[in-house]
């Protein structure tokens, strides 16, 4: 059950003598569950995870979170409320001349230890985690998996089970949240509802909007399972949709299926940013498609890899990314559709498996 989290630290130890970086120092965000299991809260109080070049980790942790850590492969320090966290973890670490610092790791503690060592370089450990986490192995990966066919299952009970003429976004968003968590999510972590002419803003905030007879409605959801995220898109009619609705929402539908057929080992992001994009081009809807085509997904809902213009990472096996291309018409409506998607040594891995035809709803 459990992940290799000796290894991953191991993984990281060796990039950072790649890179000639002595010390790391993750705290809040992602890459620390990732290489302890263990998740800090988002507190005025330090949590930070110090690995060095060589030699076993030290997490320490506020007295009072301590019984939340698992003993794990690692050891733990405590320290109390009269204690100064920050020279506690620097006291241990020497003097670094080069540190990579969690990039979530709030400015507060990033600037006292930075007084800590006045003469280091510093560097976002993204630069030597994103590299490790964009690789999932076969565990992660069944965990997106499980999570996407979560929200496909979802998505096939909207058409029967969910209103929508009449009803705000707000309340079908929280319906949606409801339906994510009873297929086996964690906790649903977004439901974006965008209606109508909302439908053109990619991130809109559910409102009060009612919902009409002749909107397009884009529904945009997930969770986290297990630690990792589900994040899918689908487009549903109000009723019969008008020839353009019909016509876009083909468009968007043929942009999603060539970024699929895209995926394979050795193809660069930016490839298949542009392979979705071209369907979108040549319909005559290019400016009309103001975002990237997709992101890395894992135990963030936006990581590396993104498939984006520029891009030239290649693609992997054990990548997992979104491919979810869209139209957004100012003031009219929006389309997009999005799956999660994993490379795997053969090529495409589908993990959401929901039609992606237009669904009339009521
Ligand atoms: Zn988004
Ligand atoms: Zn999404
Ligand atoms: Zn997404």
């Amino acid at each position: 059950m459990g992940f290799d989290y000796p290894g991953r630290v191991r993984r990281l130890q060796v990039s950072m003598a790649d890179r000639g970086v002595d010390m790391t120092l993750l705290s809040v965000g992602a890459d620390l569950p990732y290489f302890t299991g263990y998740e800090a809260m988002q507190t005025e109080r330090l949590t930070v995870f110090v690995v060095r070049a060589e030699g076993e980790p030290v997490l320490f942790v506020p007295e009072l979170e301590a019984p939340r850590v698992k003993p794990g492969e690692f050891e733990v320090r405590t320290w109390g409320e009269t204690d100064d966290p920050v020279s506690l973890a620097s006291g241990i670490c020497g003097s670094p001349s080069t540190v990579a610092v969690g990039d979530h790791m709030w400015s507060t503690f990033l600037i006292s230890f930075q007084k800590e060592w006045p003469h280091a370089s510093w560097l976002v450990a993204s630069e030597l985690t994103g590299g490790l986490r964009m690789i999932k192995d076969a565990k992660e990966i069944e965990l997106l998996r499980e999570a996407a066919h979560g929200v496909d299952r979802v998505m096939a009970r909207i058409p029967k089970e969910v209103r929508f003429a009449g009803r705000t976004e707000r309340e079908v968003s929280r319906q949606l949240i409801e339906m994510t968590v009873e297929e086996g999510h964690d906790v649903a972590e977004f439901a974006i509802v965008a209606s109508g002419p909302n439908g053109a803003s990619p991130h809109h905030e559910p409102g009060d909007r009612e919902i009409q007879d002749g909107d397009l409605v884009v529904c945009d959801f997930g969770g986290r399972w297990g630690g990792y995220y589900s994040d899918s898109t689908r487009t549903f009619s109000i009723g019969e949709p008008s020839a353009e609705q019909v016509e876009v929402h083909e468009i968007v539908r043929a942009a999603n299926d060539a970024g699929r057929e895209a995926v394979a080992p050795g193809v660069l992001c930016l490839e298949i940013d542009r392979a979705a994009r071209k369907v979108i081009e040549e319909a005559g809807y290019g400016e009309f498609f103001i975002h990237r085509t997709g992101h890395g997904i894992g135990l963030e809902v936006h990581e590396h890899p993104y498939m984006v213009e520029g891009n030239h990472q290649p693609i992997e096996p054990g990548m997992s990314f979104s491919l979810e291309p869209g139209i957004y018409l100012p003031g009219r409506f929006g389309v997009r559709i999005e799956d999660i998607v994993a490379c795997s040594v053969a090529g495409l891995d589908e993990l959401n498996q929901a039609e992606r035809g237009l669904k009339l709803v009521g």
